[in-house]
């Protein structure tokens, strides 16, 4: 069975969600959204360890975000570091206030369906299926807005499906990598390191790659015995793009003192070796490293001052998509229009979210451009609908 509408969103994520709002609320044109999963927004209510960190305060896009969720009763208070999320902290009922809104603007919702192939027919779209629920497979829409996420956590039902519909229709993608990601250890590094699973410490965090710093940040490292994880490490896997030549985290576990005051301390016994100035199994680990002779391979002159200043831990690459947040690459931004979102190969199809080429790091940057991209194609997408009816 063929069914007609006027717009078709592929994927009831973020993007999805927030683009099917804001087109029901200004167009009242037929509005079908199709979600792979069994329901709808199944990531949101995982995001920021369940609490949905929705927004920050320092996104382009934090007014819109704010107004819009509280248009939908959901008030965002924001951390001291601008991360923003819903006042009660939960995620799930993110999920359910943009629910309960399709549900009442009437539109119309069908989860377990997977939209496999989208063709142009004339100045219309052929969107074929494959569906757990209906018996509508193929459906005719005026326009289509392609929100189906990216490839990391296929958990969540993200297979990379909006590269290849995009691609259909005459997209290029910009090669895709798993972003927001730990980071791997060597085998060499591994037999060395893994024993410290479990220790979080505060450090400067750099990327290196060459001898060369690509990226820094601060923050808390969490050891982990494949490698290194926490938020600080997830925003410098943004910038492993292009660097293959001997990768590295470097560390610097005492950002506030120089080497030569630490070296001080130490010498003086005042941090008990190294025990007392960096966390006890870290100051263990460097203690083996020196006694082996080893020392001078994980920090450039070696001994204690170098290593918790400069320890540097040669890396293999990143986790991959299964444990990735977000996706790097996908359409480019030069080939959709900046202020709707309008594909500028194929009219009347639209991208928001994920899919396209953008990644923020971690603190709300993600799920604030899929919302907003989501808003803005949906009304772009609601004036067109709008704009035709008034023609017929
Ligand atoms: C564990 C985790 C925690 C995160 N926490 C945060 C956070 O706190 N803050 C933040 O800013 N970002 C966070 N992110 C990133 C954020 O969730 C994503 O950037 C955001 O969800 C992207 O929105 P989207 O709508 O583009 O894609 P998604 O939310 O992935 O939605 C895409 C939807 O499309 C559907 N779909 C895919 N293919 C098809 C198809 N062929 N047919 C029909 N449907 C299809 C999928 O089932 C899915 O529901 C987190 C990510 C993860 C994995």
């Amino acid at each position: 069975m063929r069914r007609h509408c006027d717009l078709l969103i592929v994927g009831a994520g973020a993007a999805g969600l927030a683009a099917a709002v804001s087109y029901a609320r200004n167009c009242k044109g037929l509005l079908i959204l199709l979600d792979a999963n069994d329901e709808a927004g199944r990531k949101i209510a995982a995001t920021g360890n369940g609490r949905c960190n929705l927004t920050n305060t320092a996104a382009d896009g934090y007014a819109r975000t704010k107004a819009f969720f509280e248009s939908l009763g959901v008030i965002i208070e924001a951390d001291g570091e601008g991360r923003a999320y819903p006042l009660n902290r939960q995620a799930a009922s993110v999920r359910r206030a943009l629910i309960t809104e399709i549900k009442d603007l009437g539109v119309e919702l069908l989860t377990a369906t997977r939209v496999s192939d989208i063709q142009r027919r004339g100045d219309r779209f052929a969107v074929f299926t494959e569906s757990k629920v209906s018996t509508a497979t193929e459906f005719s829409a005026a326009r289509v807005l392609i929100a189906a996420g990216g490839q990391s956590t296929p958990r969540y039902g993200n297979l990379g499906d909006g590269f290849r519909l995009a691609g259909k229709l005459g997209h290029s993608i910009n090669s895709i990598l798993p972003v927001l990601v730990p980071v791997v250890y060597g085998a060499k590094e591994k037999q060395i390191f893994a024993k410290l699973k479990g220790v979080r410490a505060r450090a400067s965090v750099r990327l290196m790659s060459g001898g060369t710093v690509v990226a820094d940040e601060i923050g808390e490292v969490q050891f982990t015995d494949y490698g290194i994880s926490g938020i600080c490490v997830f925003n410098l896997s943004r910038h492993m793009r292009g660097h293959r030549d001997r990768i590295a985290v470097r560390m610097d576990f005492a950002p506030n003192m120089s080497e030569s005051e630490v070296a001080a301390l130490i010498e003086a016994g005042r941090a008990a070796g190294m025990n007392g100035l960096v966390n006890s199994a870290l100051a263990d680990c460097f203690d083996a490293l020196i006694a082996a002779g080893n020392d001078g391979e994980y920090a450039p002159d070696g001994g204690a001052a170098s290593l918790v200043k400069r320890l540097t831990i040669p890396i293999s690459g990143t986790k991959g998509w299964k444990d990735a947040q977000v996706t790097s690459g996908g359409v480019p931004l030069s080939e959709v229009c900046a202020d709707t979102f309008e594909s500028l190969k194929t009219p009347g199809l639209y991208f928001a979210g994920e899919v396209l080429d953008y990644d923020g790091p971690s603190g709300g940057y993600n799920l604030d451009w899929a919302w907003n991209t989501g808003i803005i194609a949906g009304e772009a997408a609601a004036r067109e609908g709008n704009g035709n009816a008034a023609h017929q």
